[in-house]
């Protein structure tokens, strides 16, 4: 039991070790994650809007062929009226001449609505190109900040990681999940020594001087009962404590 304390120790030691180098990258990752999702955001916005576009020059090509049909229309009826033989028939083809002239009209305002709308969409696009590419620079750059936390810390935290999976091992995977289910409930330390005159490591409360005997016995696991730590006892931490 007491290897398996010991072990549980430098366990926490390692882990804590660990987590400070993770804590050097700081929020960069997340950072990195969202503007990833704002860039891939911002890019479908722009599709869309290019969508729009391709739609808008769709519809006004179909209505300018609208328009010079109706011209071609408004031709033929120009050319009737030099040939109407009454009033009637010329009263007919003016009608009909005022009728073509008001769909030309109407077909030309709505040309001019998909110009603009279309105008519109460009606008968008570009607003979103260029936010497209301040985003991919920030990205990079803290790509890059990241990519240089991270080979900084590297054979660190392999070292440490190797001297993690060896000790692993030597834990029950019983006493391993609890211990990583304390660590996780108190902000990752969840073994603690026994420090100054006999109090918790991790909450500092004063322990009973018969469960401080207990655990310099270390031949079962005691948790503290305040905070629910796993206690073990440090030769380190009592040398501390007795100068
Ligand atoms: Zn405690």
């Amino acid at each position: 039991m007491k290897q398996v304390l010991e072990s549980l120790l430098s366990l926490q030691d390692i882990d804590s070790q660990l987590q400070e180098l993770e804590s050097l990258k700081g929020d960069l990752p997340q950072q990195i994650t969202r503007l990833d999702r704002g860039v891939a955001e911002t890019k479908m916005q722009s599709e869309t809007e290019k969508d729009k576009i391709r739609l808008y020059q769709t519809e006004r090509a179909k209505t300018e062929l609208e328009i010079k049909a109706l011209q071609g229309r408004q031709q033929k009826y120009q050319a009737q009226l030099f040939e109407v033989k009454n009033n009637r028939e010329y009263d007919a083809v003016t009608f009909e001449i005022e009728a073509v002239k008001e769909e030309i009209d109407k077909k030309e305002s709505h040309v001019l609505e998909l110009m603009d709308a279309e105008e519109q969409a460009r606008k968008k696009v570009e607003a979103s190109e260029a936010s497209i590419k301040t985003l991919e620079d920030e990205l990079a750059e803290r790509r890059q900040v990241l990519e240089m936390r991270i080979q900084e810390t590297e054979a660190q935290e392999n070292a440490l990681q190797a001297r993690r999976d060896a000790l692993v091992k030597k834990v029950q995977p019983r006493l391993l999940s609890s211990y990583n289910r304390i660590r996780q409930a108190k902000h990752g330390v969840a073994v603690v020594p026994v420090v100054r005159d006999g109090c918790c490591g991790g909450c500092f409360k004063q322990l009973p001087p018969q469960r401080v005997m207990e655990i310099r016995d270390m031949d079962r696991l005691i948790l503290c009962e305040v905070c629910g730590r796993m206690l073990v006892w440090s030769e380190k931490e009592s040398q501390l404590a007795a100068s």
